[in-house]
């Protein structure tokens, strides 16, 4: 028994219909989810609490708001984004239309994970139903209290005709991915998308994943520890650390860490108290499997500040690493909480050989009173996005696109005498992008368009045989 079959067969219809084409029709959907994010603000709040012991403040800045800007953005300029857009012509073309038309896929599927469950779910929804768009939206199951919300009451704000909520976790999923789906935004780990991009190559159902990141942070000499300090601090122990554009490791000189410790120190004391575990700007690891992992890291290197855990609240202290080794677990995969390594270069060109050795990051950042060296990193290297002297400000611009940086590459491999065709995947930060009209244009198909006028036979006729030399040198 197929429990989906039911209600991905009413979604289809209601596409087929051409339902949710009409621009009033997305604008209405848009609207409804504007009020569901407006009269169940506090239910959402309490709800982040529940989940991550997420701060009233960080539940605004972070999920709340940034969702209702793109609803409001979407809504300004629904109208100019769903306009053919007009492309330049050539001389046999010049007495026709040509045109790209922005056509919804269909059906689609959202995969949501769980650490900023408001915003990753209902933000890519915001481009998925603005592109006019049927959609199935499946947020995370460990974030529970969230997903109770999403799942119970917004409903009721869009259509449900052309929306669903599917609750649940691996098993659901993988039910949801055996159907064929027009399009696939995921958001979570490298390892699921993996499994996300396999269930979609089957029917070949274009995907765009947003993975993790280790996004290394540079730190020159020429600095102001305390200045940096504070911006490091604020967006490594953001949500916990549980961000995938947190900067995940520092790269400085021994020199620099010496300056940037006591800063470190200060502001972690200023933002979280001498008691960080009493703070309510500090939340909780999302699950105990998670807080198990996070602890270990703990044991990577020498704890310089930090380092406290509580397995009965899973709390940990906001943390600095130091004396740390390539090697070791905690510069071996993505942190996802609040562990702040610190690995130690002897110059720029090293940090910049370390970066480009690994992995393409989700983010970049570099801290310098040199823009020169900040403009060095930025060449030199490749990330998902980059940004200089701050943590993830960029992703407040809804004018940037936001997304990994991925190569979908083939390479021939010998396999038993013969050579053998297989897919290799470097794109741990993912493939794709969305915010603002990047998410509309993810939606979206591009259909290339020309109309051509039906008469002027007799000057179109001079491209059909019989062919001669003549008719070459006038085309
Ligand atoms: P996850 O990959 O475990 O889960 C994401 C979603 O996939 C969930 O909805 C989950 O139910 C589903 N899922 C889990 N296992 C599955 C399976 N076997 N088959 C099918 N579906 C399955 O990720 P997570 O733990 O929720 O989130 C953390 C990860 O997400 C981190 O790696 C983080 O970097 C990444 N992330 C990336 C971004 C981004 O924008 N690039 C944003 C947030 C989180």
């Amino acid at each position: 028994m197929d429990p989906f079959a039911d209600t991905l067969r009413r979604l289809r219809e209601a596409f087929s219909a051409g339902r949710t084409r009409p621009a009033e029709f997305r604008a209405a959907q848009l609207r409804g989810l504007g009020r569901f994010l407006q009269e169940h603000k506090q239910l959402l709040q309490e709800a982040l609490a529940q989940d991550l012991h997420k701060s009233a403040f960080e539940s605004e800045v972070s999920e709340i708001s940034i969702t209702q800007s793109e609803i409001n953005l979407a809504l300004r300029n629904l109208r100019a984004w769903m306009k053919d857009e007009k492309v330049p012509k050539n001389l046999a073309t010049q007495l026709d239309s040509a045109f790209i038309r922005k056509e919804p896929f269909g059906l689609v599927l959202v995969i949501a994970p769980w650490n900023y469950p408001v915003n990753l779910t209902l933000v890519p929804l915001v481009g998925a139903l603005a592109a006019g768009n049927c959609v199935v939206l499946k947020p995370s199951e460990f974030s529970r209290s969230t997903e109770k919300v999403l799942a119970e009451v917004l409903p009721r704000y869009v259509d449900q005709s052309c929306f669903a909520v599917v609750p649940g976790g691996p098993q659901e999923t993988g039910q949801l991915l055996e159907h064929k789906f027009d399009y696939i935004f995921f958001t979570g780990s490298p390892r699921v998308g993996r499994i996300v991009m396999s269930a979609a190559a089957k029917h070949l159902t274009p995907v765009t994943l947003e993975l993790g990141g280790k996004n290394p942070c540079y730190v020159d000499d020429d600095c102001d520890p305390q200045t940096v300090a504070n911006r490091l601090a604020w967006f490594r122990y953001f949500n916990t650390g549980q961000t995938c554009v947190a900067p995940d490791y520092v790269l400085c000189s021994p020199d620099t860490q010496e300056r940037l410790l006591p800063a470190l120190q200060s502001a972690i004391t200023r933002f979280y108290g001498e008691d960080p575990r009493s703070s309510p700007n500090l939340g909780r690891i999302i699950s105990d499997k998670h807080f198990q992992r996070l602890r270990g890291l703990l044991g990577c290197g020498r704890v310089a500040i930090g380092g406290q855990s509580d397995e009965s609240e899973r709390y940990i202290a906001p943390t600095v690493l130091v004396d740390v080794e390539e090697t070791e677990p905690v510069m071996q995969e993505e942190i996802f909480g609040p562990i702040l390594p610190i690995v130690n270069v002897r110059s720029l060109d090293e940090a910049i050989d370390f970066i480009n050795r690994r992995e393409k990051p989700l983010a970049l950042y570099a801290f310098s009173n040199n823009k020169q060296v900040v403009k060095r990193v930025l060449a030199q290297t490749s990330s998902g996005s980059f940004c200089g002297n701050d943590g993830f400000m960029h992703l407040t611009l809804d004018s940037l696109p936001f997304g990994g940086v991925a190569r979908l590459g083939i390479c021939l491999r010998a396999h038993a005498g013969q050579p053998r065709v297989s897919p290799s995947f470097h794109g741990a930060s993912g493939m794709g992008s969305y915010h603002g009209k990047f998410s509309f244009d993810t939606f979206s198909h591009h259909r290339a368009c020309l109309l051509r006028c039906p008469g002027m036979e007799k000057i179109y006729s001079i491209r059909y045989p019989p062919y001669s030399p003549r008719k070459l040198r006038v085309l």
